[in-house]
């Protein structure tokens, strides 16, 4: 990813997906800028940001259309001024109120749902259209110009995984919504792909009610025996950022040590 300049949203703390995607993006050689949602996650993200020597930080809560347009803006000027473009972005967010990952799905209310999608599947569309401009258009000397952008979505959003519930939903819109970026993107050269992560311990998996059944369970049944490690996601965003993954648009990756081809297993 050597001259290679990336845009990560969703580092909240150093358990984050995100987090160890942006690490894996330095280790390959890109620059990276990072996004926090609020005051409240300033000053831990620019911390994060100087440890894994991430080029900037800015900030943008995605259900601002506003905060989304300034932070295209200011990615903007600061492109032009070095005379470069960006090349992948790394959409890692997710949200819904803690009750609707607990009680019956029947129970979710319109607020509820309405939340969850704007969160986490509007907001990959929103991202998209504010930051594909900001990708070099197909050159005279027949460079392809274009670039990367990807999501993180969970085996919930075709499969019913108790309590992910609104959030399964959620990802299901976002999953389709991966697939129309693809075809209207993909003239510019620019792939649009969801990676499906197996489940991983962090502040947003902590707010689904027994999650850490879901993560030994998970364990246990997929065939690799074991839980997802965040670094092969990262590795994952890697190649789908890169140019080995150029010829991948449109599609879901799974990255969760095989869980989700797992059907029905007999357990002593
Ligand atoms: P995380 O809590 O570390 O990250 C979620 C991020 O979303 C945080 O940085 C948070 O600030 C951000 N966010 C929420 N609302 C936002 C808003 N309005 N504006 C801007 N940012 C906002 O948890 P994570 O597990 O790293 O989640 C990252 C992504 O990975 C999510 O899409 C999640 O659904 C997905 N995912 C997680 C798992 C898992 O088991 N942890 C599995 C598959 C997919």
């Amino acid at each position: 990813m050597e001259g290679k300049v990336a845009l990560v949203l969703g580092v909240a703390n150093r358990w984050s997906i995100g987090h160890a995607i942006a690490k894996a993006f330095v280790r390959e050689g890109a620059e990276v800028i990072l996004t926090y949602q609020g005051d409240r996650q300033k000053q831990t993200v620019e911390e994060l940001a100087s440890e894994i020597k991430a080029r900037q930080v800015l900030p943008c809560d995605v259900t601002e259309d506003a905060q989304v347009d300034a932070l295209a803006s200011m990615l903007a000027n600061e492109l032009k001024s070095r005379d470069t473009a960006l090349n992948a972005v790394v959409h890692s967010i997710a949200f819904a109120n803690r009750e609707d990952l607990s009680r019956p799905f029947v129970e979710t209310s319109r607020a509820g749902f309405a939340l969850a999608q704007d969160v986490s599947a509007y907001s990959l569309v929103a991202v998209a259209r504010a930051t594909a401009p900001l990708m070099a258009a197909p050159g005279h000397d027949g460079a392809p110009g274009g670039g990367s952008i990807m999501t993180l979505t969970y085996l919930g959003s075709t499969r019913v995984v108790e309590n992910y519930n609104v959030m399964g939903v959620a990802k299901a819109s976002l999953e389709a919504s991966v697939r129309y970026l693809a075809a209207g993107l993909g003239p510019s050269n620019i792939r649009v792909n969801a990676i499906s992560a197996g489940a991983v311990k962090t502040t947003s998996a902590r707010g689904i009610r027994d999650f850490s059944k879901m993560l030994e369970g998970g364990a246990k049944l997929a065939p690799l025996r074991r839980a997802t490690d965040p670094v092969e996601v990262a590795d994952t965003a890697v190649f789908l950022a890169s140019d080995l993954g150029r010829g991948v648009t449109g599609n879901i990756i799974y990255v969760d040590a095989g869980m989700q081809i797992m059907g029905f297993a007999l357990t002593e």
